[in-house]
């Protein structure tokens, strides 16, 4: 039987996704041990993982997530509300809670998942919503799907975020939302203006860790904890999926909001619970986390030298910022493909990314450094890069 014909205007959209240079093809990947992978058949170091604390291959997460495979099978089989929250969700939450110092801790099945409902929990069409014109795009469609008034503001510019507080009116919430670390551009929010501001105006923050859970601060629970402002965040959203390693999205908190949040947030309540295997393997990275602070320091080693390097570079932008997203910034959608596929020629594999991940003009790769990378790896990848800017892109 033939499949039913396709409506033109899916084939135009396609033609016009290739003829803008934008079309996204299917690659297949395996991810291999010391920061490397396989990438059609090539063996290649990997930097455009968020496995930044190399835990996602480390035998003692297999093997917590093996033992609880076997007791348990693959699948949760219902949302956590009717009866797939085990044991050993039960156990990730108190895990994440006492991590994080708070009474409770909530399970959702991506981070995805998390900032969409949580988002659109909190906000409705009375509110205004504050959100970063860098925000992740679970957090924008968050804000689309609650109805709210939408204020988009650049956290380099924060005079803008202040007047558009101060000329709301009425009795809606106000809500700011943003990534505490930008994924696409490795910037971190002004968490500390940003309280101040939400403080100033009885402003609701919310946060997203998601690329700094693990990362940041001093026993690795985000950048709020590393500016210390923990407890002028309202709510604080982290993944499960980069450097812990494992999936699902998470919030730590007071007990009352916990639950508010249970009965609430509708990606929680109607969407299958995670395998209980990756909550096994969550509590196990957890406890590597806390017990082996030096895979952040080496973390932090490598990504310093790597920065420091690409910096001197004159042909390419490198904002200032610090951590191990760093975004080479090419603007060219054409140009970031071409180094992108020499650079996997020569044996690196990077994310090339483009509109509308990130703005017009701003296409780029997004380099990102994990612990398992060594000082010679990163020494390679920048030769390799030396030759094919040299080749693609006029010194400025
Ligand atoms: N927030 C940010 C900032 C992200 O970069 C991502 C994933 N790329 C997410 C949320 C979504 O997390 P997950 O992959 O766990 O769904």
């Amino acid at each position: 039987m033939s499949p039913p014909e396709l409506p033109e205007w899916i084939e135009d959209d396609l033609q016009k996704i290739r003829d803008t240079g934008l079309f996204r093809s299917r690659r297949t990947f395996k991810p291999l041990t010391g920061g490397r992978c396989m990438l059609d058949g090539q063996t290649l170091i990997n930097l455009s993982s968020n496995d930044y604390l190399d835990l996602a291959h480390d035998d003692r997460l297999i093997a917590a997530a093996a033992s609880a495979l076997s007791e348990m099978g693959v699948g949760a089989r219902a949302s956590a509300l009717v009866s797939g929250r085990t044991e050993w969700h039960a156990k990730l939450e108190a895990q994440l809670a006492q991590f994080e110092g708070t009474e409770a801790a909530i399970l959702f099945p991506s981070g995805y998942a998390a900032n969409l409902g949580i988002v659109s929990a909190f906000a409705n069409e009375q509110d205004t919503v504050f959100c970063d014109r860098l925000n992740h795009a679970s957090l924008i469609d968050g804000c689309r799907l609650s109805g709210a008034r939408l204020r988009v503001y650049r956290h380099d510019r924060l005079e803008k975020l202040k007047r558009e507080l101060d000329k709301v009116t009425g009795d809606g919430k106000k809500i700011i939302v943003t990534d505490s670390v930008f994924s696409m551009d490795g910037s971190l929010a002004p968490l500390v203006s940003l309280c101040d501001l939400a403080e100033k105006f009885q402003a609701i923050l919310i946060i997203d860790e998601a690329h700094a859970t693990g990362v940041w601060g001093a026993s690795g629970r985000g950048l709020a904890e590393e500016l210390g402002v923990e407890h002028r965040v309202t709510i604080r959203i982290g993944t499960l999926s980069k450097a812990v390693g494992a999936m699902g999205g998470f919030v730590a908190g007071a007990s009352d909001l916990i639950d508010w949040l249970w009965n609430r947030v509708r990606t929680q309540i109607y969407s299958t619970a995670l395998p209980p295997a990756i909550c096994a393997a969550a509590c196990k990275s957890l406890e590597i986390i806390q017990a082996e602070p030096e895979r952040r320091r080496v973390l932090s080693e490598r990504a310093d030298f790597l920065r420091n390097e690409l910096q001197q570079r004159t042909n390419v932008t490198i904002p200032s910022s610090a951590g191990p997203i760093i975004p080479v910034i090419l603007q060219d959608p054409g140009v970031t493909m071409n180094v992108a596929a020499e650079l996997q020629e020569a044996g690196f594999l990077v994310g090339a990314i483009r509109p509308p991940t990130v703005p017009e003009g701003t296409s780029r790769l997004r380099v990102s450094v994990t612990c398992a990378h060594q000082r010679d790896d990163l020494e390679r990848f920048l030769k390799a890069l030396d030759r094919s800017l040299a080749r693609n892109v006029e010194s400025r």
